[in-house]
């Protein structure tokens, strides 16, 4: 049959979780937590469960769950998104973002992607009809270089699609950024939207810049977050996208016909647990100790450490250990050292290598410590 995604194979993560199982290796490549979620969480959608509340839910999400995301929005960024009109509960962030792009990206439209950028982006722009325009950041920095995004709008430009904090660079964006992003797009009809999955991983006393913070930003923003990532149940597949009412009625028509409701009791039992912001907020204290750990690990190596400001990531230059392609080189670590990381150039249309990998130190302190352990003959 003739393929509408030609470039398509399997995602890198599948790949290399699939090869960490095969060679017995600690899989530090696709990002999700070894380790359990709060009980409190499970108990709360378990009563849900037995409370019967197991039919469809309303198709923008529960009430309550829409409440408790307003007021988090609104203590955290000072910005009121109506629960009635301008929030929706998604099966995850990946279809929130696909959710977003069918809603707003005619056949012919520009899409403006960041490389290196999450997998799923570029496929779902090509599925709308659309045409992706790759813009790089820096290698190596990760840095929005602003001249560029400037000369890749033009008068056919849908949107844009960012990433902060960032997989797979760990950067974040700053002020400064967004504030220029906001002046760039000032005279446009560009709608934006932002992936802000790891908006609660952000380290070093810094603070998540979202969109929800900038007036001019906000007024033409999808944004996107996933309950997954917070609260470590990657596999419970709920997340959020929030957007002025006008793009959040045309984000429904298509979340309608798309997945029309999210899992009943999941969502009562966040609901409920959204009450007490506290696991939200030690979220940045618990990564960045897990961050540390993991640095100081690496440092006995001769991987070259990038930053890691936010998300659960981090990258490390490769050049000092070896000669291999990066992808070459995860194979490898994978099936003779015993540790699963993700090369960059999975992350880039082009396979651009820049001789960078991405751990994710989202797991035990144990399973990092294993890890390390084996990385330490590098
Ligand atoms: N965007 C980014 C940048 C991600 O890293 C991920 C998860 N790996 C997603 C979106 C998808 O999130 P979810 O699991 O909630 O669909
Ligand atoms: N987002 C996760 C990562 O970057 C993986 C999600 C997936 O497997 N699609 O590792």
């Amino acid at each position: 049959i003739e393929t509408k995604l030609p470039a398509v194979g399997t995602t890198i993560f599948t790949v290399m979780s699939a090869l960490a199982v095969e060679h017995n290796a600690v899989n530090l490549g696709q990002g999700f937590p070894d380790f359990n979620c709060d009980p409190a969480l499970v108990q709360a959608v378990t009563d849900a469960m037995q409370q019967g509340l197991n039919q469809y839910p309303p198709m923008p999400g529960i009430p309550a769950l829409r409440e408790a995301v307003a007021t988090k929005i609104k203590a955290l960024h000072a910005r009121e998104y109506s629960a009635n009109t301008e929030i929706t509960i998604t099966a995850g962030a990946t279809q929130g973002i696909i959710t977003a792009i069918l809603a707003v990206v005619r056949p012919g439209d520009e899409v403006i992607v960041l490389e290196p950028c999450y997998d799923s982006y570029v496929p779902n722009i090509e599925l709308a009809g659309g045409t992706v325009v790759r813009v790089p950041l820096t290698p190596h920095t990760f840095r929005p270089d602003f001249d560029k995004i400037a000369a890749a709008i033009t008068p056919k430009t849908r949107a844009i699609l960012i990433n902060s904090p960032h997989n797979p660079s760990a950067t974040i964006w700053s002020r400064e950024d967004m504030l220029q992003l906001q002046e760039l797009l000032a005279p446009t009809e560009v709608l934006l939207i932002s992936d802000e999955v790891y908006e609660h991983m952000v380290f070093d006393g810094r603070q998540h810049e979202s969109a929800a913070r900038y007036p001019g930003l906000a007024a033409r923003a999808f944004i996107v977050s996933s309950f997954g990532k917070t609260f470590h149940v990657t596999g419970w597949k709920v997340g959020t996208v929030v957007a002025p009412a006008p793009l959040m009625a045309e984000f429904r028509k298509v979340h309608q016909f798309n997945v029309f409701t999210v899992n009943t009791p999941v969502q009562h039992g966040l609901a409920k647990y959204l009450a007490d912001p506290t696991p939200y907020l030690e979220l940045p204290a618990f990564y960045q100790r897990k961050r540390d750990l993991f640095r100081e690990g690496l440092k006995q190596t001769k991987f070259k450490l990038l930053p890691s400001e936010g998300s659960y990531f981090q990258c490390v230059d490769i050049s000092e250990v070896s000669e291999l392609s990066e992808s070459d080189f995860c194979q490898w670590l994978t099936k003779e050292i015993g540790v699963a990381a993700i090369p960059l150039s999975a992350f880039y249309g082009n396979g651009f290598d820049q001789r960078v990998v991405r751990f994710c130190f989202a797991k035990k302190d144990e399973t990092l410590q294993a890890a390390l352990a084996r990385l330490a003959k590098l």
